[in-house]
């Protein structure tokens, strides 16, 4: 009694630098993992560049080790080392290229702020990748769903845009960013009730985010 359509796995990817993860992070996996009935979400650490304008990311050894942290007894979150394991940063279509291959019969989801779907123009083989996932838009405050996507309008393939309009899910907003957390860390503010208390924990026993070690 089975059949292909019953055996196909559904599985959410949550690609970020979580620097650190916060809870917005697991409160969006855990939300569209049981909204759309995905068996699980992959939580995807980005590698580190190894030089790039701008604000150095933590180590990637942290960054991950701080997710599988935050996952820990989460059902259906899990934490993938596949672009950490990388050097370098990977681009999102390698990624879900790869994924699929590791993962036949399996429709991988992709998940995306509001914030990030806004800028998927400037991914390599954005229509590509929009085109061989099912992507799943969530609103992030101050990043509004619709205007985030009607303003890749003339950027990318219409019927891209229609995609990703057709993946909107309403889920309930979590106002946290990673940038609130270090700036909190780093002005000696508490973070409890933004990231887990364990991670937490790491974050202080590590010294990281400018925060003086236990
Ligand atoms: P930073 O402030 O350093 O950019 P961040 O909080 O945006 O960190 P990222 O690792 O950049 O976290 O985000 C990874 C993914 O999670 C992106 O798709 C982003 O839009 C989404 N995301 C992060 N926080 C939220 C949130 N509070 N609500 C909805 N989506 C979120
Ligand atoms: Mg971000």
């Amino acid at each position: 009694m089975t059949g292909p359509s019953q055996s196909r796995r559904r599985v959410g990817i949550l690609g970020g630098t979580f620097d650190p993860v916060h809870n917005g992070h697991l409160h969006v996996a855990q939300q569209v993992r049981e909204k759309l009935a995905l068996d699980k979400v992959l939580l995807i650490p980005t590698g580190t560049p190894p030089h790039k304008a701008g604000r150095r990311l933590q180590d990637a050894r942290h960054r991950y080790a701080m997710a599988i942290i935050a996952c820990h007894n989460l059902r259906g979150l899990e934490v993938s080392d596949v672009e950490v394991r990388r050097d370098g940063v990977s681009y999102t279509i390698d990624t879900v290229n790869l994924l699929a291959e590791r993962m036949p019969g399996t429709d991988l989801f992709l998940i995306l702020g509001a914030d990030a779907a806004a800028e998927i123009h400037t991914w390599r083989n954005a229509e590509r990748l929009i085109m061989a996932v099912n992507p799943v838009v969530v609103f992030r405050p101050g990043f509004p769903v619709d205007s985030s996507i009607t303003a890749l309008e003339g950027r990318i393939a219409p019927d891209a845009v229609d995609r990703l309009l057709g993946g909107c899910l309403e889920i309930e907003p979590v106002d946290i960013s990673s940038t609130q957390v270090r700036d909190r860390l780093a002005a000696g503010e508490p973070v409890n009730g933004l990231v887990r208390h364990k991670v937490e924990e790491y974050i202080r026993s590590n010294g990281l985010y400018g925060v003086l070690p236990d």
